[in-house]
């Protein structure tokens, strides 16, 4: 499909290709829509089988970024950064700080925070070169970490779906398929745990199990497995489509609630979902608090004020799920219809002339 079609179908405003020959920087930044506030939405290091898959997958989280604003009440439009390198091996100074100028460029159009694959310690490198960094121990939002916040966000989640789907007031002695345990999927399975459920958990990376085999007390599995283990609810918290046509008839949990942007490969499956009695929380309205600390930090706010507005995800989830089941309507739908009614609403603002 050609790049013009491709980015006028959902309307994107800008998408700026990224590249510098002398660090090995290959990246892309793109902003969808910015009619509530600048785009937010964090940078991600991954590797790509292609240039295009790269492509679809920044366009698809940048569209999520916008309804993830939209949808938590935040004056911000949605973007999102895409470095293509493993970020196990392809990170230097001089690739952030080059990524960083990029940013730059955008003055504040776009402003990044953290995404997978990327560290507390690369956003402090990108803000050498740019303010429009949050998350980094020196750039603005005071050095706030935003996965313990998407992790409460996540947890919140889980208890509203597991109260709709399984009529359960409380998580003790469910059972959470955890995939990915990095940032957010450690942070939930504590949280979890701590709340008396089991978590059986799986990773592609050796340490990141180890890691969290030190700190709480899980079960682990083969990456593979993750989707057919006997599971109340399946949690993905790593990569992009966890949810596609080969595993969704694995699946054989009542509940699909992560920490992971894109969890579903493609939007029918969301009927399918439904249709197998399973309970999908919409990705960008369960993971939103990570968003909501950077935001709400950016504008000098502290933790209790973040945990309360967090709290919310709570609530509006559970009247998505319960609407969703009344209606048969999938919940991402009941949820897009929400964010969409925001932005054109703001979108509808009279324009007249301001006096500077
Ligand atoms: P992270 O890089 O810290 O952790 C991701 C983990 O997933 C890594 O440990 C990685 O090895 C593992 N992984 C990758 N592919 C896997 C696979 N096929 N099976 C099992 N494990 C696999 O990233 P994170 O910050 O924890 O983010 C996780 C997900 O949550 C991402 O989709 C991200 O976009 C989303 N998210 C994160 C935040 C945040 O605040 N960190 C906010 C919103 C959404």
């Amino acid at each position: 499909m050609d790049i013009f079609e491709k980015i006028s179908q959902h309307d994107f405003e800008q998408v700026v290709f990224c590249h510098d020959a002398s660090t090995g920087l290959k990246a892309i930044i793109a902003i969808h829509d910015t009619t509530l506030g600048p785009a937010l939405g964090g940078t991600r290091m991954w590797t790509y089988s292609s240039n295009e898959e790269a492509l679809k997958e920044v366009l698809h989280l940048a569209r999520s970024m916008t309804y993830k604003s939209a949808a938590a009440g935040l004056d911000l439009g949605g973007g999102k950064g895409l470095i293509i390198g493993d970020p196990l091996t392809k990170k230097s100074e001089a690739l952030f700080r080059s990524y960083g100028r990029f940013v730059e460029t955008l003055k504040g159009r776009y402003i990044t925070a953290k995404d997978m694959g990327i560290d507390e310690k690369d956003l402090s490198t990108m803000a050498k070169e740019t303010p429009w960094v949050i998350g980094g121990t020196s750039s603005m939002g005071g050095g706030i970490k935003p996965s313990p916040f998407t992790a409460n966000g996540v947890w919140r989640g889980i208890r509203a779906a597991a109260k709709v789907a399984l009529g359960a007031d409380s998580l003790q002695g469910l059972t959470v398929a955890v995939q990915g345990l990095g940032e957010v999927g450690l942070y939930l399975s504590e949280r979890l745990i701590n709340d008396g459920a089991r978590v059986i958990a799986t990773d592609i990376n050796q340490d990141k199990i180890q890691e969290a085999r030190k700190k709480v007390d899980l079960e682990i599995v083969e990456p593979e497995e993750i989707y057919s283990i006997d599971s109340d609810i399946f949690a993905p918290c790593a990569v992009s489509g966890a949810v596609n046509q080969e595993t969704l008839p694995l699946l054989k949990c009542k509940v699909v609630a992560g920490g992971a942007n894109n969890v579903l490969a493609d939007e029918e499956l969301a009927q399918k979902l439904l249709d197998c009695g399973i309970l999908h929380a919409p990705d960008y309205i369960i993971n939103a608090g990570g968003l909501i600390s950077v935001e709400l930090s950016r504008r000098g706010l502290g933790e209790n004020a973040i945990l309360s507005k967090i709290e919310e995800i709570e609530v509006r989830l559970q009247d998505i799920f319960k609407r969703s089941r009344e209606e048969n309507i999938p919940a991402h739908i009941l949820a897009d219809r929400y964010a969409e009614e925001r932005i054109k609403e703001v979108a509808g603002l009279s324009s007249f002339f301001l006096p500077s």
